[in-house]
């Protein structure tokens, strides 16, 4: 089962520095893909969109700016947060970078603990359960630290995967999902789940959220999916 962590993409020809960048991702307690040219990294954001991508400038073959502008280009991916690395310092090229859509730029060598607070940093505003945040939503409340729900000031208790569905939920509230979105998001892509064990779960959930009375705060929509609010 996976957790609300958040899933970020390294994109560094460099073995050593992925390495690093890797180590000191998981050990913040997000999940780590890596993918060591522009290439691969294309075909890894078609094929599983990550939370976040920290993407190196100099790569062989497609540079990272390239990477950057495609990733940008397309609806689906525009809102996803990169963070350029590179090893020049010049302002033209940090204007270059800012202007092909990079959400944050650090300059080699950068310190660690700085990258990794600029990585909470963009995590914060796209993926607020997954870096610890506090969600709420009406009388609704998700300490993700603690994983306490409330609602009203009540104790909800929650099962683990009803608690990932409202994290979900709570981070973009009005949104509407669908079944095969939930999945990915909730239970991971390489899990083999029916799309009906959503339905079980979102039932779950709305029976647990209601426990103490109040209305029922997701809407089905009908040949769509499900949204809070
Ligand atoms: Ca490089």
């Amino acid at each position: 089962m996976r957790e609300v962590k958040p899933h970020v993409l390294i994109v560094e020809d460099e073995p050593s520095q992925r390495a690093v960048l890797a180590y000191n991702l998981e050990s913040e307690g997000f999940r780590v893909t890596e993918a060591e040219d522009g290439d691969a990294a294309l075909l890894m954001v078609a094929e599983e969109t990550p939370d976040l991508i920290v993407l190196d400038w100099m790569l062989p073959g497609v540079t990272g700016i390239e990477i950057c502008r495609r990733i940008k280009a397309r609806p689906e991916t525009r809102s996803l947060p990169i963070i350029m690395l590179s090893a020049r310092n010049e302002e033209v090229d940090r204007v270059r970078g800012l202007e092909t859509g990079a959400d944050d730029y650090v300059v080699k060598p950068y310190s660690v603990s700085e990258l990794m607070a600029r990585v909470k940093s963009q995590l914060r505003r796209t993926r607020p359960a997954g870096v610890g945040e506090t969600l709420s939503f009406e009388d609704i409340t998700l300490d993700a630290e603690t994983h306490r729900v409330q609602r009203d000031g009540q104790p909800i208790k929650l099962g683990p995967t009803e608690f990932r569905l409202l994290a979900t939920f709570l981070e973009r509230p009005g949104r509407v999902w669908s079944r095969e979105a939930l999945l990915d998001r909730v239970w991971g892509r390489d899990v083999y789940v029916d799309t009906r064990t959503v339905d079980v779960h979102i039932g779950r959930l709305r029976k647990a959220l209601c426990a103490h009375g109040g209305g029922d705060p997701l809407r089905t929509v009908r040949g769509a999916g499900y949204a809070l609010g």
